[in-house]
C-alpha cells in the first residue's frame, strides 16, 4: 500500500507549511487571546486553502481529501483556532459541491473558496440535540412568501462554529417531525437573512480565537432555491459532512500534538537538572518516543481513511476510528507534554499550553470520543 503524498498533495501541503509560518505564526499571541483571524482567513481564500478539494473551475485547488487532511494537520500545528474555521467552511464547500443545485454551486462556491462569504457554518447542534443530532427541533415549514415558493425556520442552534461571522450557514431543520432523521432537511441560509439572530458568544477554555455562537431563526424565510438536496435528504447531507469532517479532526488533533511534541523536546534538550540535559534521561527519552509512536500511528490511520474517501469507498467506520486515535492519541500526547515540561508547561503563552487547551475539544466535537465507538461497533454487530 502506497501512501506517499502525489506531487499535487506535496505542494499542497509544502503551500500550507508556508502560509502557517508566514500568516499565521505572527499572529498566534493575538488569536490565542480571542482575536477572530478574518485576515489570515482571505489570506487562506487567495492561496487556495479554503476550497481544497473544490474544482478550480468553482475556484478551489482541486485535490484529494489526503491534501485536505495534510493542510489541516499543517495550519493546526501552528493555529488550531483558524483551522477549525478553515476547516468547517471546506466542508461546507464540500456538501454544495455534492448536493447542490448547479445554481447553488455557481453562486456559493467561488465566494465561499475565495474568502469573500468569510467563511461557512455549519449548524446542526442544538441545545438538546448534541450527540444524538438526529432529535434536532428547528423546524421548516412549506411557505409561500410574495409568490415565492419556501420555507419558514424556526428554532436555535447552539456551539456553532463562525455562526457569526460565516457569510452562509448550512442549517439542518425538521420538515417532517414525524419520521425522525428522515424529516430532517438542508437549507442554505444567507448572513442577513431576516430572523436569523446571533446569540452568545462562548467562552472556551481553547480554540479562543475561533468563534463559537448560538442562533436563533425566527419566522426565517428561505425560497425552496435555497434548500440543499432533496427534502428529507438532511441527515444524509449532515452525515456526509462529518465523514469528511471527522478525517479533519483526527488530523488537526494530530497538528496540535505535534506541536507539543516538538515544544517538548526543545524544552528537554535545554533544560538541566544536576548537569545532564533532561532529554537524554532515559525516562524522558521513552516518554518522547510513545508520543511520537502515537502520532504517527494515529496519522496512519487518517490517511487510510482519507484515501478511501478519495476511491469513493464508504469509510464512515473508518472516519470514526480516524477521529478516536487522532484526537486521543493527541490529547495524550499533549498531556505528556505538560508533564515533561513541569512549571514551564503552564506558562500560559507556551506552544504545549496552547495545544493541551486547545485539543480538548477535538474529542467533542464532530462527535464525541463515545459517539465515534458507537459508530464503530454498530458496523460490527448488528442489532
Ligand atoms: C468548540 C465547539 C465547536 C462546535 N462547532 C459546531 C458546529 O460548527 N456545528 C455544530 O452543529 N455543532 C458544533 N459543536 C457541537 C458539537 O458537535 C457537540 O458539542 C457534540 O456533538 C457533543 O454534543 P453535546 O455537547 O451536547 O454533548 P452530549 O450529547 O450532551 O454528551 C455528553 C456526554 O455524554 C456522552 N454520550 C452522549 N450520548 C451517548 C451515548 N448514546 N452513549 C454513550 N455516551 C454518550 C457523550 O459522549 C459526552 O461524553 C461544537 C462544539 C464545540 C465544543
Amino acid at each position: 500500500m502506497d501512501f506517499s503524498l502525489s506531487p499535487q498533495e506535496a505542494r499542497i501541503e509544502a503551500d500550507a507549511r508556508a502560509f502557517a509560518r508566514e500568516v499565521l505564526a505572527p499572529r498566534i499571541a493575538e488569536t490565542d487571546l480571542g482575536a477572530f483571524p478574518f485576515e489570515s482567513l482571505r489570506e487562506a481564500g487567495r492561496r487556495g486553502l479554503l476550497g481544497v478539494k473544490i474544482p478550480q473551475q468553482y475556484g478551489g485547488l482541486g485535490a484529494s481529501m489526503v491534501a485536505h487532511c495534510s493542510v489541516i494537520r499543517e495550519l493546526s500545528s501552528v493555529c488550531p483556532s483558524t483551522t477549525v474555521a478553515l476547516a468547517v467552511s471546506n466542508m461546507v464547500a464540500d456538501m454544495v459541491l455534492a448536493f447542490g443545485s448547479e445554481a447553488q454551486k455557481a453562486s456559493y462556491l467561488k465566494p465561499l473558496c475565495s474568502g469573500d462569504l468569510v467563511v461557512g457554518a455549519f449548524a446542526l447542534s442544538e441545545a438538546g440535540a448534541g450527540s444524538d443530532a438526529a432529535s434536532l427541533r428547528t423546524r421548516a415549514v412549506k411557505a409561500n412568501r410574495g409568490g415565492v415558493d419556501g420555507y419558514v425556520l424556526d428554532g436555535s442552534k447552539m456551539w456553532i462554529t463562525s455562526g457569526d461571522v460565516a457569510g452562509l450557514v448550512l442549517v439542518m431543520a425538521k420538515t417532517d417531525p414525524s419520521v425522525g432523521a428522515r424529516g430532517i432537511t438542508a437549507f442554505l441560509v444567507d448572513k442577513g437573512t431576516p430572523g436569523f439572530e446571533v446569540g452568545r458568544h462562548e467562552e472556551k477554555l481553547g480554540l479562543r480565537g475561533s468563534s463559537t455562537v448560538s442562533l436563533s431563526f425566527t419566522d426565517l424565510f428561505v425560497p425552496e432555491s435555497q434548500r440543499l438536496g432533496p427534502e428529507g435528504a438532511g441527515f444524509s447531507v449532515a452525515m456526509t459532512a462529518l465523514d469528511g469532517g471527522r478525517c479533519g479532526i483526527g488530523a488537526q488533533a494530530l497538528g496540535m500534538g505535534r506541536s507539543a511534541l516538538e515544544a517538548c523536546a526543545k524544552h528537554v534538550e535545554r533544560r538541566k537538572a544536576a548537569d545532564r540535559a533532561q532529554g537524554t534521561e532515559q525516562l524522558t527519552q521513552f516518554r518522547i518516543a510513545d508520543m511520537a509512536v502515537k502520532l504517527e500511528a494515529a496519522w496512519w490511520m487518517v490517511l487510510r481513511a482519507a484515501s478511501l474517501k478519495d476511491a469513493g469507498k464508504k469509510m464512515s467506520r473508518e472516519a470514526a476510528m480516524a477521529k478516536v486515535m487522532g484526537s486521543e492519541a493527541a490529547n495524550d500526547v499533549c498531556r505528556m507534554a505538560m508533564e515533561l515540561a513541569g512549571a514551564a508547561g503552564l506558562d500560559r503563552t507556551s506552544p504545549i499550553a496552547r495545544a493541551f487547551r486547545d485539543v480538548r475539544v477535538s474529542r467533542i466535537y464532530e462527535g464525541t470520543s463515545e459517539v465515534q465507538r458507537l459508530v464503530i461497533a454498530r458496523s460490527l454487530v448488528q442489532p
